[in-house]
């Protein structure tokens, strides 16, 4: 077990190509002393200023610039044997009083660097630099040397192609990307669903589906194989929808995807009307029916991916540098835990999400609301509100043995007690159900009136026929913006 992170996941990489006897020998000593102190895996682009020393590549899912919506203080979701690597981090920082530290957004690895050693590079790049930290500034001028040292391991850690930072970008466009941003801007209480994508060829049962929701919502959302479980990709779906009539949300996750394919799927959909995507990190392939896939299936996070997307839109550049002639025009946004990580964990999160690049928030649904509150408020003591619209997800309850089972296992879901006992003592199934559109109908209510709430995001999830009901029974119609895409 190392000293100062959890034990790795998966082992070192190895450098794609073979260097010389010395050289390989220097990295393995690095390797080992590394390893023990922070079971580091060579990424090749260290981040340990960063993340209080703790390092983030023992995260099963590598993920680089936060927790994932499953994490918890007892241990990891993905291999429950061990803590969550992004708990410690968290926790650690807060000790070390550096939590906005965790607010740079840190790059992907450089496939070229990984397995390599990083201590001579070090040493070169500090020789090559005339402002660097000089020892000497240590007794004679702290604040000198703390900024030049600040300054030396971000260029260290931020490479040219990715200068990440912990600023807000605006965008730079003006007319809005879509029907669901021009309905947000003009004020309008949003309605978003999600529909599940077909498991057969066939977009019958998307058009059907769209047929229900197109008159209640102004978009709908298409899951990418959550729960790493393939479907019909949130692309196709997505195009179908939109052939129907109504304005999708892609859905596109990071897991299985190298940051090329998710350009190109990305930009892809631009090419064909999908202006909406939310950008997700995703499922660790452990979740899904098997068998299961090869261990590192993440080449980025959602973090990452919503920056290179923003910047693909706003500056017109793949994240190689190639120019981007005609530039995709994206509302892009994010997913939120309200009820994983404590508040002010999360909000660091969202708000590196928001920095990153998102511009709404769908959240995991909503049950407790009080907790949901202590969410809000945590974002809004980060002035983000004014940054992002949020749309709280509302999951109607379709029985007890549903309701149980979300609580007990899905990650981020938390439904009060006195929810599941008005569920237990509902009565039949069909009283049951109509005691989970109650519950549904009163949270809508509260979130309606709730300040900085944008709208709903209605996650019925095969009982999407339910959708025209909520929303008509909660006053919620649609009005379309005219100023749309
Ligand atoms: S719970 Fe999530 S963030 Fe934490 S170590 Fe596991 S995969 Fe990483």
């Amino acid at each position: 077990m190392p000293l100062f992170s959890p034990r790795r996941y998966q082992r070192p990489f190895l450098p794609v190509q073979q260097e010389s006897v010395a050289m390989r020998v220097f990295t393995a000593v690095e390797r080992a002393i590394k390893g023990s102190l922070f079971g580091c895996r060579m990424c090749g682009n260290c981040i340990l200023q960063e993340t209080a020393f703790v390092c983030p590549m023992t995260c099963p899912k590598g993920l680089r610039n936060g927790l994932c919506g499953g994490a918890s203080p007892e241990h990891c979701e993905v291999d429950p044997s061990r803590p969550c690597t992004w708990y410690m981090i968290y926790e650690r920082a807060e000790r070390m009083g550096r939590l906005d530290k965790l607010l740079e957004i840190n790059a992907p690895i450089d496939g070229a660097r990984a397995g390599r050693e990083t201590w001579l590079d070090m040493l070169a790049h500090w020789r090559a630099q005339e402002d660097g930290p000089q020892l000497l500034d240590l007794v004679l001028d702290r604040e000198k040397f703390t900024a030049a040292w600040d300054r030396f391991f971000y260029d260290l850690r931020q490479p040219d192609w990715w200068q990440g930072d912990a600023a807000y970008h605006l965008p730079v466009y003006e007319m809005p990307a879509s029907q669901l941003e021009a309905s947000l801007r003009v004020g309008d209480f949003v309605v978003t669903a999600e529909i599940a994508p077909p498991l057969g060829a066939t977009g019958d049962i998307i058009e059907k589906k769209v047929g229900w929701l197109h008159d209640y919502v102004t978009a709908a959302n298409f899951t990418d194989n959550a729960s790493a479980s393939a479907r019909m990709s949130s692309l196709a779906s997505s195009k179908i929808c939109l052939e129907a009539g109504l304005e999708p949300v892609m859905q596109l996750q990071a897991r299985d995807r190298s940051r090329v394919i998710i350009e190109a799927d990305a930009m892809g959909a631009a090419g064909l009307g999908i202006h909406n995507i939310l950008c997700l990190s995703g499922d660790h392939q452990r979740f899904g029916p098997g068998p299961m896939v090869k261990p590192d299936q993440f080449d980025m996070d959602a973090v990452q991916v919503l920056w290179m997307l923003r910047r693909m839109r706003d500056e017109g550049i793949y994240l190689d540098g190639r120019e981007i002639k005609n530039r995709p025009e994206w509302f892009l946004g994010a997913a939120a835990s309200p009820f994983g990580a404590p508040p002010k964990y999360e909000a660091i999160r969202a708000e590196k999400k928001i920095n990153a690049g998102a511009q709404f928030i769908q959240t995991q649904p909503v049950f407790d609301y009080g907790r949901f509150l202590e969410w809000l408020e945590a974002l809004d003591k980060r002035n983000l509100l004014d940054k992002v619209y949020i749309l709280p997800g509302i999951s109607p309850l379709k029985s007890s043995r549903a309701a149980h089972f979300m609580d007990e296992n899905i990650p981020g879901v938390v439904i009060p007690p006195e929810y599941l006992e008005r569920m237990d003592k509902a009565g039949d199934s069909q009283a049951q159900q109509e005691e989970g559109i109650v519950i549904a109908l009163e949270l809508i209510e509260k979130l309606k009136n709730t300040p900085k709430i944008n709208g709903v995001h209605l996650m019925a999830v095969h009982w999407e026929s339910i959708v025209p009901r909520l929303v008509t029974e909660a006053g919620l119609a649609p009005r379309f913006a005219p100023e749309a895409h």
